[in-house]
This record gives structure tokens, sequence and C-alpha cells, in this order.
């Protein structure tokens, strides 16, 4: 089994589905509430355990109930927790989240704990780093944590998928440590300033990240699938088609299923498939941890196409 450290958020989603979203000042009743594990590094650590990788979580969370409901979650699905820190003080991370019947969310995030993930918290986990095959990272902690993971990976020769998410620029003293960049459209441009519509911006947003020294680009474009660039190829790869339901965390379960196929030792291009099998499933179903797939549904998909 590949073993896979992932750094990163976990949050509790806390989600209210109403009729529409409310205005400042404004009371709405009659919603419908529910909550779900969540926090991208979270899904992630989820998404490549069940793609059948041995996953070891590298995070922070409070010492409170939501903490304790986390670490437990991560423990059914086998994840490795010894380095799930509980911090004295801070709350863990909470997400506030608005549904409205046509769709469109309004989400407020309190990062808690996971603002105080540190550079020391990732030197406690550098013999498993450095004994891993890959290192999965995103951006909702603090970024000197992600660049000091990134210099250990580096260092011991361990691959760095970072998922540039949420969007915020970078700088080239971490890129070019990285050998998997995975942005969404989204993040391609605010990352480049290219506007990706097609196959050509795809090529040149990616020929630009490249040329920092990132080994190479995945972009997540959606229902159309994800582009996989290095300097030598460029090759779009077509997504699954599926009646999607949710799409929250569907970049997430591609970079945990992603770094779980690479570390099989499964080509970019067909590490690629691997991982929008996962996530076309994921966007079949509710919720962030609750829908990412077993290995057992990626490779039915992966044989039948659907
Ligand atoms: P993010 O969730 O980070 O914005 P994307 O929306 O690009 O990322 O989705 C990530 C991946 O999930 C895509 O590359 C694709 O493989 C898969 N995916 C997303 N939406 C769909 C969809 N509607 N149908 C099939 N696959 C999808």
């Amino acid at each position: 089994m590949p073993s896979i450290i992932v750094i990163g958020s976990s949050n509790t989603d806390m989600i209210i589905q109403l009729d529409r979203i409310p205005r400042p000042g404004e009371t709405i009743l009659g919603g419908e509430f529910s909550t779900a594990a969540g926090g991208k590094g979270a899904n992630q650590a989820v998404g490549a355990a069940r793609a059948g990788g041995k996953v070891t979580f590298v995070a922070r969370v409070g010492r409170d109930m939501f903490g304790d409901q986390a670490v437990a979650g991560f423990q059914r699905d086998g994840i490795v927790t010894d380095f799930v820190f509980r911090d004295q003080s801070a709350p863990s991370g909470v997400a506030l989240i608005f549904v409205a019947k046509d769709g469109e969310n309004s989400i407020a995030v309190a990062g808690g704990a996971n603002s105080k993930l540190s550079p020391a918290d990732v030197r406690k986990a550098k013999r498993a780093i450095a004994g891993a095959s890959a290192v999965v990272m995103q951006l909702e902690t603090p970024l000197e944590t992600v660049q000091a993971a990134a210099e250990i990976a580096a260092k011991a020769g361990v691959r760095v998928i970072l998922n540039p998410a949420p969007a915020r620029p970078l700088p080239d003293s971490l890129l070019k440590l990285v050998s998997i960049l995975t942005p969404n459209e989204t993040e391609a441009e605010l990352l480049t300033g290219i506007k990706v519509t097609d196959d050509t911006s795809a090529a040149q947003a990616a020929d630009k990240l490249l040329a920092k020294g990132v080994q190479a680009v995945i972009l997540t474009l959606g229902a159309r699938g994800a582009f996989v660039a290095t300097k030598e190829s460029k090759q779009l790869v077509p997504g699954f088609k599926v009646k999607a339901v949710d799409t929250t965390a569907a970049g997430d379960v591609f970079n945990g299923a992603l770094a779980v196929a690479l570390s099989e030792g499964r080509s970019l291009l067909e590490a690629a498939r691997f991982a929008s099998a996962a996530a076309a499933i994921s966007v079949t179903r509710l919720g962030a941890q609750p829908s990412a797939p077993m290995r057992k549904e990626i490779e039915k998909v992966l044989k039948t196409g659907r």
C-alpha cells in the first residue's frame, strides 16, 4: 500500500438548506440542518485512504466535540492520526454554509486551529514525510507551513502534490519544489493571469507554471476533465459523464486519488484518469467526505467507463 502524507485543514461543515439565502439583518425560518466532515485537507486524506492509500494526516483541530468527531472519522477510514494535533486554545475549524433551492450557496469559514498548524508541527512528522511516496497539500493552512513541508519532502526526494486552493498568489520559492500542481480554472488564472477557456489557453497557463519550476501541471476543468501538462507533452483527459448532484470536494477527491495512483507507479495520464473517475463518482453524491468513493467503485468506473 503506498504511503501518503496529507497535510492541511479539517473543518466541520454546518449546512442549512433553505428557499433562499438570508440578506444581512434578515431571519428566515424553515431551514433544514445537516453537518458533514469537510476541510480540503481532510477531504483529500479521506479521498486517498478510500482510493487505496495508507494515509497519515497532519493537521490541527481543537479540544472540542468537532475535533473528537473529526478524529474518529479519520480513524474509521484507517487514517493514521498520530500527527492530528489538538490545539489548547483554538476551536476546531467550522464552515457555516447556506444552500438555497436554486443551488446557490454562501459560506463563512472560521479556520480556528487550522490557522495554527505550524512548521514545527510539520517537522514532528519529518520522518513520516521522508518515508512517504507522496505529500499532498492545499492552502487552507498557513503558507509558511506548506513551504516547510515542501522543503522537507523535496530534500528527501518525496513527490509534492500541491492543490493551490483556495486561490492565492504563491512565491516562486514554493513553486520550484512542487512536483505536481493541480489548480482549477480560477486558481490557474490567479496564478498566471491567463483566463483558461480552452486547450490553447490551458497550455499557455501550464507553460507559465512549468517555467517557474513546477514539474507537471494538472488543470482540473470540472465536467470537461483534466488537462495534463509537462514540458514534453500536453493532453486533455476527458471527464466521465455523470449526473452531478453536488460538486463539493470534487477537486479534493481528485487530488487524494491522484496521489494514490501515482504512488502505485501509474503514469501521469493514467493517474489523472483514475483521479477523474474518483472525482466523477463524488459529484453524484452529497457532502464532502461522505461523497469520496472506495477503491472498488473507482475500478468499476474505470473498467466500464461509467
Ligand atoms: P474544484 O472542485 O477544485 O473546483 P473541478 O471542478 O475542476 O475542481 O473538479 C475536479 C475534477 O472533478 C475534474 O477534473 C473532473 O475530473 C471531476 N469533475 C468535476 N465536476 C464534474 C462533473 N460535473 N462531471 C464529471 N466529473 C467532474
